[in-house]
Formats: structure tokens, sequence, C-alpha cells
């Protein structure tokens, strides 16, 4: 049975206090959760602490982002090694997402580098959420199969199958982030299947039906629903509708 999952990409919103009210009203709310997904989320790094250290949060934390080197002079960056420390006795922190199209867009972050960032999250026992995804260019050219087969192929398969297996993948379409147009359940599960067949191919049918893999892009609590009920679609990879407790929780119910 592989994971469902729900994770929430606050980006680099809410301030401490927003912080603080959303996980006090989040926590209120638990008892309206039916769902049995694993519930994350990805504040900005300098929230951590703040999420880690509030009372009753039982919900899964990740970072948004990670260095690809151990340690050094890499002004600015934050290892993998100091996340895992960072919360070594809760065990709340889990998670790293690594290759978020705005980081490969804005950052330059080459398959390369995120195949780097992968190895440093998995030697800290940290999982990765590795985002893959098409621009409507590839799309309209229909090289959205090659383009996705390339970031998987160039940041993932030189995993051995143990390490794989702890790698989430989340799809997500570029033109679907953030602009309200959401990839059809059927594009999106085209897409899920395309992914699970190449990791078979590289490893095998074990690996391929044993790793989650999440729909990003505009994933709200009218559309998510049918998106999660796509036989390949473990869960969902939320931006905007998860600043808000009422539309997480409605999304997470969508399970
Ligand atoms: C994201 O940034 O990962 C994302 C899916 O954003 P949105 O839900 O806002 O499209």
């Amino acid at each position: 049975m592989r994971k469902k999952l729900v994770a929430g990409n606050w980006k680099m919103n809410l301030l401490d206090e927003e912080v603080i009210n959303y996980i006090v009203n989040f926590n209120s709310r638990k008892n309206e959760i039916e769902s049995d997904a694993e519930i994350i989320i990805l504040p900005a790094s300098i929230y951590l602490d703040t999420m880690i250290s509030m009372p009753d949060w039982d919900i899964k934390i990740g970072a948004q982002n990670c260095s690809q080197f151990n340690n050094g002079a890499y002004t600015g960056e934050i290892s993998a090694a100091m996340l895992r420390d960072f919360d070594y006795d809760s065990e709340n922190l889990h998670y790293c997402l690594v290759g978020h199209s705005e980081r490969r867009a804005y950052f330059k972050e080459s398959n390369e580098v995120l195949a780097q960032k992968v190895n440093r999250l998995i030697e800290n026992q940290l999982k990765p959420i590795f985002c893959c995804g098409e621009e409507l260019e590839h799309r309209k050219k229909e090289k959205h199969f090659d383009l996705v087969k390339s970031q998987i192929s160039e940041g993932l398969f030189h995993l051995k199958e143990e390490e794989i297996k702890q790698v989430v993948i989340a799809y997500e379409p570029v033109w679907a982030i953030g602009t309200g147009e959401t990839a059809t359940s059927n594009q999106a599960q085209e897409m899920h299947a395309f992914i699970r067949t190449i990791l078979a191919e590289q490893f095998n049918q074990d690996v391929a039906d044993s790793i989650s893999i999440l729909y990003g892009g505009s994933c709200n609590s009218t559309n998510a629903k049918e998106l999660f009920e796509q036989p390949d679609i473990d869960g969902g990879l939320i931006g905007g509708a998860s600043l808000e407790v009422e539309s997480f929780i409605q999304i997470i119910n969508a399970f």
C-alpha cells in the first residue's frame, strides 16, 4: 500500500504570529479531519523551530530547500545535516522539497545540483519530495513526457533501490502552479502512470508501486477529490490553498 500524502508548501509566506495562529487554528479543528493521509507542512526554514516547538503539533514538517553541500563557505545556505540536527529528538521534521519549479527557474538549479541535494538528504535520513513538471511550451510541442523523464532520470536514477524508496515524487506542471489552471485529472493521471512506468523500467515494479507520487498545481478544495481518485495519484502538493486552514482541511478530506 502506498502512503497517501497531502503537503502544504507555504513558500515565502506567513510571519511568526501567523504561523502560530495557523497552528492553533489547525489544532482546534483536527477533529474535522476524516482522512488517513499523512499531512505535511513546509514552512519557511526560519519558522521550522516555531512549528516544532508548538504543543500538540503532530503533523509532519518539511523544509523547502537545502544546500547540495555538506558544510563550508556557502553563505546563506542550510545543509541537510543542519536540518536533521535541528530536530534530532522530536522526529517531526521528515521531509524536504527538492527541485520546485520556482527554484529551477529563479535560482537556476540544474538536475545535477538537484541530484546532489537528494543525496545529502538521504545521507541525513530526510525524505526528498522531488518536484518535476513541464512548462506549457513543452506540452504544446508534446515534449512533456521527455522533459519529465529527463528530470527524473538525471535527478533520481543514480539512487540504489533502498534509497529511491525514501523519495516522494511531486508532478507539478509549471503552467498549473499558482495560475488557477489545474491539469485535468486525465492529464495528471497520464503523467503519474508514465512516471511509474519509468520507475519500473529503471528499478523494478516493487519500487514503482511503492513510491508516492503527488500532484501539484492549483489543486484546491473543488478539484482535489477528482484528482485524488486517480489510481496513480497518491496525494497533493498544495501551494496557495494550504495557506488557509479551511481550504487545506477541505483538501485533506478530499481523500
Ligand atoms: C506549489 O507551489 O507547489 C503549488 C502547487 O502551488 P499552487 O497550489 O499555488 O499552484
